[in-house]
């Protein structure tokens, strides 16, 4: 990948990565002079981590200078200057080595000319807190790599040190652009995705790998018992079946990943009951009525059954259902027990819920998710209290820290430089925020680090007094200020920059912010609609998300639907258009159910849904442009995987989120589909709607229906003439 380096003058604005400390003495080393080096890194012998780790550093030596070091496995006569990296004979010598700490450790040690590097862990570890902490090296996107101004020269002043890790496990959940980017993740020391150490099907919700809900009709007594009957949503944690699967399937999963150190017995998400059956509820009544303990009886038999595989693999629960927050009394848990704390509670109650859990576990992560998830450019202040947060976390004692963002696509507000931060922070705590902040822009940003700094401060001020953005500001004059500082920064970005599209990135939050706000004040603003401005905003919308590949705006919509949706907008207002039709593929998805067709018109993709009764596929109707009380007909185009002669071979309904109602609901005869071409097909009879609020039309196969899979392309929502 080429990329985009600059070169930045050392000490003029870095804040530096390695915290004052004691040893105020640095070691000058000169690496190279006139173009050449008379120094070698030697690497411990036969130890393919050490092997890796010099050849990184070799390889960032010949970026920032063009030098070659010579790389030598380490030799006990070895003669001339070195770097040393791992556990040389040299190192061994001077007795150095990781102190014990309980931490991951990364040491850097200056000796008369010498040089000695070296992990607890990983002496990666090491080479990074050297080409970061002494040589001020900056890894802030795939693209752009800061590198210290050499010169003829490369000197490093050396503060020699350990440091000591403040997460073990470190995850920033983010763009895959940086993610699945292995020099990003190496570079800033955090994890690859990688299901943060758990194989894909043991992350978290196994309720259902344990006995899945098909089962249910055959043997209702493995599952939960809710209002007196068995219901499919839970299992029962306690029925000695459970319990067997559960330990042999977590035994075959560790066979099979043995690279993967962490296994999830963990509840189903979507907030159902736990099992209230009788030897659940007396368990549950012996340990302090915390319905967890339940659960927890399992979670320790199945890792008894597999103490054997620790400490390199564990056994793994959730504290996620806000009913198994509470901690249980009189349990004890198994020392190969860790525990993955999702942080979906108020702040004031997660450090102190955390101390208590911490009495019964040792090994305890946090999975902390402070995004909208319903708006990834939604313009938050929230950034502070994660900072806020990982402090406290390292103080409670924490092992691993996944920070869920916006994930697996570009977008969100100020998405990378979070990141970054967030990178650094998870390795040390104790760093300065802004700081680091502020490096990333004069980095990242170059003549626009002033514009885009000011834009930080201005998002992040509300959060540090602990409050929002609608309650810090007039929202007129936070969006033209933001407007203002954005459009400065892009007016002093040459086009052939790199900056240019992380800029215009950034913008969106606030461009997409704007034509929302317009958006959303229709039709109470139809006598004065601003057409010019709207038309601009989505235009520069359309142009950004498609130049810097930008494909959603939000966890469940992509960003061509949310395009199409506002832009219906424009066609009401100028050709008075009532009746609307969109491709089911632009409305809200579950589980990713989009696929492609070649035999569906327009070629947008078709969504795919099995016969299991779950609403996968919603449409937002756009009750914004439609009349109220007025009839409407919808109408939908489908396709089956296999013939049918089910009278209800796939549903669907209309659903009023305001009023929790169904306002329409029908039934599709088998019949009446096809396997080999679209159909569409009358959703019901007419129905009108009384508000403006959120109404979504469904679609759904019920797990009798004999098509397999069914499909839908475009979905039609017709204005009927009045029946006077
Ligand atoms: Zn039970």
């Amino acid at each position: 990948m080429k990329r985009f380096t600059s070169v930045i003058a050392t000490a003029a604005f870095l804040l530096c990565l390695v915290q004052a400390r004691s040893h105020a003495q640095k070691a000058k080393l000169v690496l190279t002079e006139a173009h050449a080096t008379h120094y070698s890194i030697i690497y411990e012998a036969a130890n393919r981590n050490a092997m890796k780790a010099a050849a990184e550093l070799a390889r960032q030596f010949k970026a920032m200078t063009g030098v070659d070091f010579p790389i030598v496995p380490a030799s006990a006569d070895f003669q001339g200057a070195f770097i040393s990296v791992g556990k040389t004979p040299k190192a061994e010598r001077l007795g150095l080595k990781p102190e014990p700490s309980g931490k991951t450790t990364a040491c850097v040690r200056a000796i008369g000319d010498n040089l000695f590097l070296y992990g607890s862990a990983d002496h990666h570890d090491a080479v990074m807190a050297f080409l970061e902490g002494d040589l001020h090296c900056r890894f802030f996107t795939p693209e752009i790599t800061c590198y210290p101004d050499c010169g003829n020269s490369l000197v490093a002043e050396v503060d020699s040190r350990t440091e000591k890790v403040s997460f073990e496990r470190r995850l920033v959940f983010t763009d895959y652009g940086l993610l699945l980017d292995s020099d990003w993740y190496r570079h800033n020391r955090v994890k690859t995705w990688e299901h943060f150490d758990h194989p894909r099907d043991w992350l978290c919700h196994t309720y259902s790998k344990i006995t899945p809900p098909t089962e249910f009709a055959k043997s209702p007594e493995l599952f939960a018992v809710v209002n007196g009957k068995p219901s499919s949503t839970m299992i029962c944690p306690t029925h000695p079946e459970n319990i067997r699967r559960a330990k042999e399937l977590v035994r075959k999963a560790m066979e099979l990943n043995p690279g993967k150190k962490l296994f999830s017995i963990s509840e189903n998400d979507g907030g159902y009951p736990y099992c209230q059956c009788k030897r659940c509820l007396d368990f549950i009544h012996d340990h302090g009525d915390a319905p967890i303990a339940a659960h927890l009886l399992l979670v320790n038999e199945v890792a008894r059954s597999v103490a054997d595989r620790a400490p390199g693999q564990l056994v793994e629960f959730i504290v996620y259902t806000p009913s198994f927050h509470k901690t249980p009394a009189n349990i004890a848990m198994e020392p190969n027990v860790c525990m993955w704390y999702c942080a979906n509670l108020p702040k004031e109650k997660r450090a102190s819920e955390l101390r208590e859990w911490k009495n019964l576990v040792k090994d305890i992560s946090v999975w902390e998710y402070d995004v909208d998830f319903s708006d990834y450019f939604h313009i938050t202040s929230m950034f502070p209290g994660v900072v806020d947060d990982l402090k406290c976390y390292n103080g409670l004692g924490i092992s691993g820290i996944m920070l869920q963002e916006v994930f697996g696509v570009r977008g969100g507000d100020l998405q990378r430089l979070r990141a970054w931060v967030l990178a650094k922070l998870l390795w040390d705590t104790s760093l300065d925020a802004d700081g680091l902040a502020l490096e990333y822009c004069r980095g990242v940003y170059g003549a626009a680090a002033e514009e885009m700094f000011a834009y930080y401060c201005m998002v992040n001020a509300p959060g540090k007094a602990s409050r929002t953005i609608e309650e810090h500001y007039d929202r007129k004059e936070f969006l033209d200020r933001a407007d203002a500082l954005f459009k400065a920064a892009l007016a002093k970005t040459p086009a052939e920059c790199p900056a240019l599209k992380e800029i215009e990135t950034d913008y969106l939050p606030v461009l997409i912010t704007r034509a929302n706000d317009i958006f959303r004040g229709f039709p109470e603003n139809k006598p004065v609609f601003p057409v010019e401005e709207y038309r601009r905003l989505l235009d520069e919308i359309t142009r950004i998300t498609s130049d810097c590949n930008i494909p959603k705006i939000s966890e469940l919509v992509d960003m061509p639907g949310y395009l199409r949706d506002r832009r219906q907008l424009l066609d009401t207002l100028e050709n008075n258009n009532s009746s609307f039709q969109v491709y089911a593929v632009d409305g809200r998805l579950y589980n990713y159910p989009r696929t492609s067709d070649p035999l569906a018109e327009g070629q947008r993709g078709v969504t795919r849904q099995f016969c299991d009764g779950s609403w996968l596929v919603q449409w937002v109707l756009p009750t914004k442009l439609m009349h109220l009380n007025r009839p409407y007909q919808l109408e939908a185009e489908f396709r089956i995987e296999k013939p049918s002669i089910s009278t209800t071979a796939i549903e669907s309904g209309v659903y009023d989120a305001v009023q929790k109602k169904q306002i329409c609901t029908s039934s599709i005869n088998g019949s009446e589909l096809s396997t080999s071409e679209y159909r569409f097909i009358k959703l019901g009879k007419p129905f009108s709607i009384s508000h403006r609020g959120e109404v979504y039309v469904y679609f759904t196969a019920p797990a009798t229906s004999d098509v397999g899979s069914f499909y839908v392309n475009r979905i039609r929502l017709s204005l009927l003439a009045d029946k006077d």
